[in-house]
């Protein structure tokens, strides 16, 4: 399909979405991958697109969400007592805060199909990629 051609069906997908009822989310997400409602305190440039998805979708749920850690070095990980194979030594892990009742939260964070490991801590919450498991 020539550029132009793909240029003049762009509207009518859009279109589509609009009037189907799920432009405004899912293709605002698909197109921008961000979300203002999550604000990031770390670097977000390594972070899969899997956990960033996680997070906004926790933010739709429950409210701005502030993400702490998802990059460290050893000595950094070392001193937040992070475990020594950490996911957030390969940045594939995620650290953050949101409001909401915590068992709320954990639920929402077991039922979600793309978090692996996952567990909630006094102040914050963390996901990974790794195997599904909770500590
Ligand atoms: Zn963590």
């Amino acid at each position: 399909m020539s550029s132009n051609k793909v240029l003049s069906v762009l509207p009518i997908v859009f279109i589509t979405l609009f009037l189907s009822g799920c432009a405004k989310v899912p293709v605002v997400n698909l197109f921008l991958a961000g979300n203002k409602d999550v604000v990031y305190k770390d670097t977000k440039t390594c972070l899969p697109f899997r956990l960033k998805r996680i997070l906004n979708h926790t933010s739709r749920k429950f409210g701005k969400v502030t993400v702490t850690s998802t990059k460290r070095e050893v000595s950094e990980n070392r001193r937040k007592g992070g475990a020594r194979n950490s996911y957030h030594l390969r940045c594939q892990a995620a650290d953050f805060s949101v409001q909401g009742k915590r068992k709320k939260v954990l639920k929402f964070l077991k039922n979600h199909g793309s978090v692996g490991g996952y567990s909630g801590y006094t102040h914050h919450y963390h996901i990974d990629t790794g195997p599904r498991r909770t500590w």
